[in-house]
C-alpha cells in the first residue's frame, strides 16, 4: 500500500506500517506510560511496540491459516485502527473461512494467557515491566473478545456469515450478517450517546466504532453482490451463490 514502510517480514510475510500510525505512535506511547518522566516514555514506547506486535501476531494467525487454505498473503499492514492482512483472495469455503477468521482471536487469547502467566514472575525483577506485561495480556483478551463480536468487519462477522452459507447461500448469508452488523452498530451508537441523558459526555471512540461497523456492514453486502454477479457473468458457479442462481432461473 502507498505511504507505508517495511518493518521486515514474519514467516515470509512482509510487515509494513502505514505512515499515519507513525504519527499516532507517540500518542500511544504517552497513553501507555506507566510512570512519569523519561522512564515512563521508555516503558510507554515499549508498551506501544508490544501492542502493535500483538496485532501483527493476530494477523499472522489469520495469514498462516489462509495460506494453508491456498491464499497468497500480500502483506500485513499496520494502521492506527489496527492490523490488516492483505490476501490475494479470502478462503471462500465456509469451513476454511471460519478457521481463518478464528485463528486471529485464538492467537490473541494465547498472548493474553502468556502475558498474565509471565507478569508476576517478571514483576519480581521489574515491577513496571510486570505491570506492562499484565496490561498487554489484558489488552489481548479485549482484542480477542472485541474481534469475536458477530459483525463485519470483525472476525466474528465472518464466522457468523460463513456459518450461514451452507444453508442459505453466500449472498443471503452476507445480507443477514450485514443486517445484524448494522443492528450492533446502532446499539454501539446508542450506548455512545446514552451518557448525555444523565449529564455525561458522548463516548466518541465508541461512536467512531459504531460508524465504522455500520459502514463495513454495507461494504461487505455490496462486495458479495459484486462477487455473485461476477460468478453469473463468468458462468462458472462455485456453488456458494446458489441463492442468487435460484432466483435468476
Ligand atoms: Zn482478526
Amino acid at each position: 500500500m502507498a505511504n507505508s514502510y517495511s518493518l521486515g517480514s514474519v514467516f515470509g510475510i512482509p510487515v509494513r506500517v502505514h505512515v499515519t500510525l507513525l504519527i499516532f505512535l507517540p500518542l500511544f506511547a504517552l497513553s501507555f506510560a506507566p510512570v512519569a518522566g523519561l522512564a515512563g516514555l521508555f516503558y510507554g514506547a515499549l508498551g506501544a511496540v508490544g501492542l502493535f506486535g500483538s496485532v501483527v501476531l493476530h494477523e499472522v494467525g489469520h495469514s498462516l491459516v489462509a495460506r494453508a487454505k491456498g491464499s497468497r498473503i500480500l502483506e500485513i499492514l499496520l494502521l492506527p485502527i489496527g492490523g490488516m492482512a492483505r490476501l490475494n483472495q479470502l478462503p471462500k469455503r465456509p469451513a476454511d473461512e471460519i478457521q481463518t477468521a478464528l485463528a486471529g482471536p485464538a492467537v490473541s487469547i494465547a498472548l493474553g494467557i502468556a502475558g498474565w502467566w509471565f507478569a508476576p514472575g517478571v514483576a519480581v525483577f521489574n515491577p513496571i515491566l510486570g505491570y506492562l506485561l499484565a496490561e498487554l495480556g489484558r489488552i489481548n483478551f479485549i482484542l480477542a473478545i472485541f474481534n469475536l463480536i458477530p459483525s463485519f468487519p470483525m472476525d466474528g462477522g465472518r464466522v457468523f456469515r460463513a456459518a450461514l452459507v451452507p444453508r442459505l447461500g453466500r449472498l443471503t448469508a452476507t445480507r443477514i450478517a450485514a443486517t445484524v452488523g448494522r443492528g450492533i452498530a446502532w446499539v454501539f451508537g446508542i450506548l455512545a450517546v446514552l451518557p448525555l441523558l444523565h449529564g455525561g459526555q458522548i463516548r466518541f471512540s465508541l461512536l467512531l466504532i459504531a460508524f465504522f461497523v455500520h459502514q463495513a456492514a454495507g461494504a461487505e453486502a455490496r462486495a458479495a453482490e459484486w462477487e455473485a454477479l461476477e460468478e453469473v457473468q463468468r458462468g462458472q458457479p462455485s456453488g456458494l451463490f446458489d441463492d442468487l442462481l435460484r432466483k435468476w432461473r
